[in-house]
């Protein structure tokens, strides 16, 4: 490895949230008013990311993997059913489903975009598959219309985990809409952040309500019965607490606020890593479909590793070692141990396992300086 490049005085991580004194003010003004939790202000926030997305609904959760076990839940997906999704995310798409006592079933990425792979989804459907879950990978949505298509012909709910995608485009339209029910998480990484928190949208007013449901406990207040017995409520299904503060809420509004200028600024440090690194032939940029505009959530270099005296790992090592907080996503899920063990130690995804074997994740975020950019693209260049 070469050593001439100077290590940096801080080190700078693959992500970071991008919070303002506005942002603090907005909360420490929930601290200081009566509600701190169940107040005016989800209602508000809801539908702000309604709005935003598209969606005539939005029900807000205590955080993304939450929001995703109530999609799952108002899906109707229950124990024995399958699910459809990529390996190439976060365990938190599939464990929802296991809470359920469902079955993920992973399908194969395309090795271009690293998003599912819409050619591929077809030969997993079984008699027992309820849905499909396509994850925007890194930010750049998936090719939905043709993944409707397939969900529409065999009646599967459509399902996105938009965690990495609030803020992009697809065909001009934001993310939110093209799915039965689309996911956002508000974790501090994530697009917005609220602290922990995500979001369900969606068009479909049965699923909203039953999202709501789910959200508190399973239950519901019944206004005749509420008319002689003002304190009357009763739990009719089993749900959680999974509820979202107020003190959330007020974070996600003042956040949503700042989206476009988020995505535009990880849209130009992305653009100024494509520029530095597209020439270089030991390394591969991201592809990008024509009909989408990415979030940029994640920037993946992948290492052509034939071309490379040195392995990934002292890649990796070496880039953390000058201060460059780069990481890996993702493992693929069915390797998990937990995963392993419960019975997909057999599963293979081939363009998955390959791309795992190659990727490495590069920092980016709002709050990047074009500093920070320039000593990223400094230490990546000298190795290759
Ligand atoms: C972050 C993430 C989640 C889970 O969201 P949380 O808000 O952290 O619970 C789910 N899926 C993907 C792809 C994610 O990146």
């Amino acid at each position: 490895m070469p050593n001439e490049v100077p290590k940096r005085q801080t080190y700078l991580p693959y992500g970071r949230q991008c919070l303002d004194d506005e942002d603090i003010e907005q909360v420490i003004g929930v601290l200081k008013s009566p509600m701190i939790t169940q107040g005016p202000l989800i209602e508000e926030f809801e539908q702000a990311i309604a709005n935003y997305a598209g969606t005539k609904y939005a029900v807000a959760f205590s955080n993304g993997t939450a929001a995703l076990h109530g999609a799952y839940y108002a899906a109707g997906i229950t124990k024995g059913d399958e699910i459809i999704t990529t390996p190439m995310t976060f365990v938190a798409t599939t464990n929802a489903a296991l809470y359920l006592g469902a079955r993920p079933v992973f399908s194969d990425i395309d090795s271009q975009t690293y998003n599912l792979d819409p050619l591929q989804i077809e030969e997993k459907i079984t008699s027992r598959t309820k849905a499909i879950v396509s994850v925007d990978f890194t930010g750049q949505p998936v090719d939905y219309d043709s993944i409707r298509k397939i969900a529409d012909y065999h009646k599967l709910v459509y399902i996105s985990d938009g965690a990495h995608s609030l803020g992009a485009k697809y065909k001009g339209e934001p993310v939110g809409k093209q799915a039965d029910m689309t996911m956002f998480s508000f974790h501090p990484v994530k697009p917005i952040t609220t602290g922990e928190g995500g979001i369900i949208v969606t068009n479909n007013e049965k699923y909203s309500e039953k999202l709501r449901l789910f959200r508190s406990h399973g239950i519901v207040k019944n206004d005749d019965k509420n008319k002689d017995q003002p304190w009357f409520y009763e739990m009719i299904d089993l749900g959680m607490n999974y509820r979202m503060t107020d003190i959330q809420a007020a974070l996600g509004l003042s956040q949503l606020k700042k989206i476009n200028y988020f995505i535009e600024r990880r849209n130009e440090i992305a653009s100024q890593y494509n520029q530095a690194f597209k020439s270089l032939d030991k390394v591969t940029i991201p592809s990008k479909l024509e009909v989408v505009k990415s979030g940029y959530h994640l920037y993946v270099l992948s290492l052509n590793l034939s071309k490379l005296e040195s392995s990934r790992e002292e890649i990796f090592r070496f880039l953390r070692r000058k201060g460059i907080g780069v990481h890996v996503h993702y493992i693929p899920v069915y390797k998990h141990p937990y995963y392993q063990s419960i019975g997909y130690s057999s599963d293979r995804c081939v363009n998955a396992e390959k791309l795992y074997d190659m990727m490495i994740t590069l920092p980016i975020f709002p709050k990047m300086t074009d500093e920070d950019v320039l000593d990223v693209v400094r230490v990546v260049t000298s190795i290759f």
